[in-house]
Formats: structure tokens, C-alpha cells, sequence
């Protein structure tokens, strides 16, 4: 066995756990970050794409990221489209914030690639197994490395930030599953294909076949969803089964084929980890929540708690104050289960449920109606989606 020693251990090396350990190496604050995934397949997962207006913020002035702005497209809208029409959500003019188009995988190019040229402990290909001594100065992370030799990581903290099938979550909630919890109906059949975009701005459908999203990547490759059973086959469509099932849910607008070239199935689920702090052992990201994806939350939510959890762990780790650390769960609960909220309504007001009547179709109908025809309606989202302000860096 291996035994390393470090202040703060990272377990997952997602948006969360690469932005942590670069924010505390600005403040001098020393953590070895470990994965069980390689660089290749970090850096090529197609994931989320929307960075709310703070995430952007936070990337530019840590220095994390120099090509958000230049390689990611800010998008200063969304179209709500129901009973074939579009409604524009202009963000600037109800919140004067914005969000950027800038995929995931782009987001973790930038960190690791600045991670490993400033020298970062990041091992890859290493898989975490459990977290002992929760509660004493010096939990400890039990892993083994890709040739099968066992690593105990021992830190005067630990951060499980390995994404929601964490195996950190036991040693701060007592069991793998401990947390609020909430299953949908639906899942959402994702495409990518080589097309030109077929709108601007990210279209939001709702229609009496279902949901779809119709986004964008760049000029040439377009990410596009609809509404499907959770159990569907990926395999099991022709691409003209695809393009049709895509069309026929967002009536009014003629969608730019081109061909398919990747597909998946993404379930949706709520999660709330019971407990988000355990002695010296914290969870953050996909670890402590999940959201489904309607809202654009996922990875924002996850910096947030980076940017919680970093000034907590500076008062801690440098000048022994404890105080930020003790209300960590508190402050970040805040956000969370605002995000979990605005995540649940929209996927709520959007898709179509398999139980759907004619009541709960007019009704949905109502309550879009309620939000394109109204400021405050048009406001809470526009407020939602580009992200409630950041605490204050420092
Ligand atoms: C398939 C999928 C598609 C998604 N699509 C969207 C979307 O379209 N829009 C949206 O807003 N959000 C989406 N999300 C959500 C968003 O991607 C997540 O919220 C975000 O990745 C959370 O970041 P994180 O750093 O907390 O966790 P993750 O990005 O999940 O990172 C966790 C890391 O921990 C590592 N890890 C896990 N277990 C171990 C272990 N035992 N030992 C070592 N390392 C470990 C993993 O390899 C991974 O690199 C999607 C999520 C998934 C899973």
C-alpha cells in the first residue's frame, strides 16, 4: 500500500472537484485530486452546455478558463414554444445577466490542462473506495490505482465530489442512497448530429407529443432531446424515426436535419443528500444532489458549492476558524433547493406526463400562458436560469 498525506483529498475529477482544488491552490492550500476515469475519457463526455452568467465569472477570474467567451456563444434568451408558437425570454432586459453556450467537456479541457501545467497531485485511472475516520482531524481516502495497488490518502479534509453514484456519500449520510429522492416518468433521447443550427437561441417545446429541446453546439454540430420512456433502447431508432419524433414535438419550426452520429438516454431524478457535512468530510455536486437537466442547472449548481466550500475550507485550513465549515450546509442547502425547485417546475410545466388528462394539458397550457404573458413570470425564470448571484469571492 501507497500512503500519501495532503490538506484537502478530492474524490472526482468533474467540475466540482478540478475547480476546488484550483481555487485553493490560488489560496495556497495543497489537495491531491483523484479519478477513476482517464484525461481521454474526462475530456470527451457530452454533458451539459449552459454556464449560468457566475460560473463564467468565477472560470475568467480564477483564471481556470481563457476561452469561454472566445469559443463559447452567450445566449441573452430562450424561446418557451407551446401550441405552435415561439415566446421569446430576453434575459438582459428583465435581469441584466446573460448564459453562455460553452459544453462541459470544454469546461474540464481548461481545468485539467491548467491543473497539470501549474503541477496539480491529479491521478487518474484511480478509483476510490471508501472514506474512513469522518469525524476525527485526519479522515483518510482508501482508493486503488489502476494496476490494483491500494492508496491511503490522508487529509486534514476530505471532499467526495465524485458524482452521484459517490461513494464518499456513506461516510457523511451512513447509507449510499441517505437523501431526499424523486424519480420522473420520462427520460430525454439525446442526439448530437452534423447539422447547421436550426435556431439561435436554446427552444424549449412543449406539445401534445411530448417535450423537446432543440440546442446547439456550434455551427456544424447541433445537441437536440425529446421526451421518451426512461426504458427506451438508444439503438432501437432508425435516424428518420429521430428526426421525425424531433419534429413532431416542436410543431411551427422546421428543424435542420443532418446525420446522427452519437445518441443516449438521460434519466431524470431529484436528489438531495440528507446530510452534506460530516466531521471533516463534505459533499458537493453531483454527489450531494442531482437535478434533472430541464433547468440547465447540474454543473452550476455543482460551482456554487465549490465557491461555498472553498471559502469555508480557506477559514478553516489557514486560519482555524471553523465557523464557515459549520454553516456550510446551510448556505448551500439555500441554493440547492431553490435550483431543485426551478429544476422540478420546469420539467414539470414542459413535459407531457404518460398519466396526462385533458385537464392537466389545459392547465399546463395556463401556466405557460402565465409566465410569457406576465414581467414577474418572464422574470423568476430569467432569474433562475442565469443563476442567482454568487456569494462573493474573498
Ligand atoms: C449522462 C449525463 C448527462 C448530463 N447532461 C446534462 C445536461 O444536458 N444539462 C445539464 O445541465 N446537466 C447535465 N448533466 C448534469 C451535469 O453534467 C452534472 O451536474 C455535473 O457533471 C456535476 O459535476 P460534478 O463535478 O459534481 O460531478 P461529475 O461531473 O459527475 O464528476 C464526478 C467525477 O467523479 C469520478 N468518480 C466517480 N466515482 C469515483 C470513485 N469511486 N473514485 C474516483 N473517482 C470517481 C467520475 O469519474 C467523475 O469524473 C448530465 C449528467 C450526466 C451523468
Amino acid at each position: 500500500m501507497t500512503r500519501i498525506r495532503t490538506r484537502v483529498a478530492i474524490v472526482g475529477a468533474g467540475p466540482a472537484g478540478l475547480l476546488l482544488s484550483h481555487l485553493l491552490a490560488k489560496a495556497g492550500i495543497e489537495s491531491v485530486v483523484i479519478d477513476q476515469r482517464t484525461r481521454e475519457e474526462i475530456e470527451t463526455t457530452i454533458r451539459a452546455g449552459i454556464l449560468e452568467q457566475g460560473t463564467v465569472d468565477i472560470l475568467e477570474s480564477s483564471g481556470a478558463s481563457t476561452r469561454v467567451r472566445t469559443v463559447g456563444n452567450r445566449h441573452d434568451g430562450i424561446e418557451l414554444r407551446f401550441e405552435g408558437e415561439g415566446h421569446r425570454i430576453d434575459f438582459p432586459s428583465v435581469t441584466g445577466r446573460a448564459v453562455w453556450l460553452y459544453p462541459q467537456h470544454e469546461v474540464l479541457k481548461d481545468l485539467v490542462a491548467v491543473r497539470l501545467a501549474e503541477g496539480q497531485d491529479l491521478r487518474l485511472g484511480v478509483t476510490a473506495e471508501r472514506v474512513e475516520d469522518a469525524e476525527t482531524d485526519h479522515p483518510r481516502v482508501i482508493a486503488v490505482d489502476a494496476d490494483g495497488q491500494l492508496l491511503e490518502i490522508e487529509a486534514e479534509f476530505v471532499v467526495g465530489s465524485d458524482g452521484s453514484r459517490s461513494v464518499v456519500r456513506p461516510a457523511v449520510t451512513e447509507s449510499a442512497t441517505g437523501g431526499y429522492f424523486r424519480e420522473y416518468p420520462f427520460a430525454w433521447f439525446g442526439i448530437l448530429c452534423e447539422a447547421p443550427p436550426s435556431s439561435k437561441e436554446l427552444i424549449y417545446s412543449n406539445s401534445a407529443n411530448g417535450f423537446a429541446l432543440i440546442s446547439q453546439r456550434n455551427a456544424t454540430v447541433q445537441r437536440m432531446y425529446f421526451q421518451c420512456d426512461p426504458e427506451v433502447d438508444p439503438a432501437s431508432y432508425s435516424e428518420e424515426q429521430l428526426w421525425h419524433e424531433l419534429q413532431v414535438r416542436v410543431p411551427g419550426t422546421t428543424l435542420n436535419q443532418g446525420p446522427i452520429f452519437q445518441r443516449d438516454v438521460l434519466r431524470f431524478r431529484s436528489f438531495v443528500a440528507h446530510e452534506l457535512l460530516r466531521g471533516r468530510v463534505a459533499l458537493i455536486g453531483d454527489a450531494a444532489h442531482t437535478v434533472p437537466p430541464t433547468g440547465a442547472k447540474g454543473m452550476n449548481l455543482a460551482i456554487a458549492d465549490v465557491i461555498v466550500l472553498e471559502r469555508a475550507l480557506r477559514a478553516l485550513l489557514l486560519e482555524n476558524d471553523a465557523r464557515l465549515i459549520e454553516a456550510f450546509p446551510e448556505t448551500a442547502l439555500n441554493r440547492i433547493w431553490k435550483a431543485q425547485h426551478f429544476s422540478w417546475w420546469m420539467t414539470s410545466m414542459l413535459h407531457v406526463a404518460p398519466d396526462a388528462t385533458d385537464f392537466d394539458r389545459k392547465r399546463q397550457i395556463g401556466e405557460l400562458r402565465s409566465v410569457v404573458e406576465s414581467e414577474a413570470g418572464k422574470t423568476y425564470l430569467a432569474e433562475a436560469y442565469t443563476g442567482w448571484p454568487l456569494p462573493q469571492a474573498g
